[in-house]
């Protein structure tokens, strides 16, 4: 099959389908100009000492908040962001009642901004953020336009809602997004190399008619999948019927 009868497929599937449940990943933000801060550019080896993984994790950001802050600011500001067509087609499938949740493993609120409503978060917000002593909030510009460590009025760090590495999922999420997989008809996953645990287990649970994959590469449950389209997400949900 070709891409374009690949599409026209997914197209069929979605019209047949009431039940619909996204899952994706970080392809889905870079495709509306959002860096994937785990690729590597030149910049990169000068300005930071350690690996993005080492940088975003629990101790790191313990032990050695300046330059975790640094790094955050640098490279995980999104505010200037806008959604793409794929945010934006979700948001009219849900508002068809055709979508029942996105699950995603981005931090950038990009389907919040596009208007989706039923946003499972796997991996936190960048949107949230609170004192790790008196736990006030406060809104990302706060975080993003400092220079330094974000402190709260009361002298404490700030902290994202973000999972960091080392830190566990939250439990409520995972219970919702295993019970949305489990129930949908119709899973699009999109944009994840379904490599990173414990995202590859989630898909395990569906049980519908069919299983979607849009990546650029291959993945390792491809074997798994009803339709694997190796395109830009752009170009496959720009084909799409319009809701
Ligand atoms: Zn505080």
């Amino acid at each position: 099959m070709t891409n374009e009868e690949k599409i026209k497929l997914l197209d069929k599937y979605i019209k047949e389908s009431d039940n619909i449940v996204f899952f994706g990943g970080a392809g889905v933000s870079t495709e509306s100009g959002l860096k994937d801060f785990r690729s590597k550019d030149g910049l990169y080896n000068e300005k930071y000492k350690y690996s993005p993984e080492k940088i975003i994790s629990h101790s790191f950001f313990r032990n050695n908040p300046k330059e975790f802050y640094r790094f955050y600011i640098d490279k995980l500001n999104c505010l200037n962001i806008e959604p793409n067509i794929c945010h934006k087609y979700l948001t009219k499938l849900e508002n068809a009642n055709k979508l029942k949740a996105i699950i995603t493993q981005n931090i950038d609120g990009l389907h919040q901004k596009a208007g989706s409503k039923n946003v499972l978060e796997l991996h936190g917000t960048v949107y949230e953020n609170y004192c790790t002593k008196c736990n006030k909030k406060y809104p990302a510009e706060y975080i993003f336009n400092k220079k330094n460590i974000p402190t709260c009025s009361c002298g404490n760090i700030i902290k994202p809602s973000i999972v960091l590495y080392e830190e566990p999922l939250d439990e409520n999420i995972i219970e919702e997004t295993i019970k949305y997989i489990a129930k949908a008809d119709l899973l699009i996953v999109a944009g994840t190399s379904l490599t990173v645990y414990p995202a590859c287990s989630f898909i395990r649970f569906f049980q519908g008619k069919h299983l979607i994959i849009i990546n650029k590469d291959l993945t390792p449950m491809d074997n798994i999948a009803d339709l694997v389209i190796n395109d830009k997400i752009g170009n496959v949900f720009s084909k799409l019927t319009d809701y």
